[in-house]
């Protein structure tokens, strides 16, 4: 069965950034997505398209087809008042609370009233390399389609 729109695919796989280091793995326990369903990063998924289980491949996934590219205007200044009493450290991480919902930031510099923070995704502007082992290919059933994401191992579970 190949990789095509609404099935259910199962992959291994390792991600590493343009120097080797690995950024996020599967560890063995196969991650479960519904193809087609943006539920992974789109430059992934396109090259998923039509393989088949037990197929093995690299890909190479540029800013664009993955999280963005860095921008520049997503660089803030916060008022310190904002972290409330704790130590802030120059590549600390918080959640913020902004306008829609939280939102992920990194702490780029430190001034006596403000702190300059980087609201980029993490990996905003990397390529990253993976390496993917197609481990299953099912028909999704209709409530994973109904909810747009893959259900059982690997998969989203609801309480
Ligand atoms: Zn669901």
């Amino acid at each position: 069965m190949q990789v095509t729109q609404d099935k259910v695919v199962q992959i291994d796989y390792t991600l590493t950034d343009a120097k080797g280091t690995v950024i996020d793995s599967s560890k063995g326990r196969p991650l479960a997505y519904l193809h087609g369903a943006r539920g992974i990063i789109p430059g992934l998924e396109k090259e998923l398209e039509g393989k088949s289980a037990g197929d093995h491949l690299q890909v190479v996934v540029p800013p664009e087809q993955a999280y963005g590219l860095h921008d520049d205007s997503l660089l803030i200044y916060v008022p310190r008042k904002a972290f409330g009493k704790r130590k802030i450290e120059k590549g600390m991480r918080f959640e913020l609370t902004a306008e829609h919902g939280t939102q992920a930031v990194t702490v780029v510099s430190l001034q006596r009233e403000t702190v300059r923070v980087d609201a980029n995704h993490v990996l905003a502007g990397q390529t990253l390399y993976f390496d993917v082992k197609i481990v299953s290919v099912r028909d999704a059933t209709p409530d994973e389609l109904s909810h747009g994401h893959a259900h059982g191992a690997g998969g989203h579970h609801h309480p």
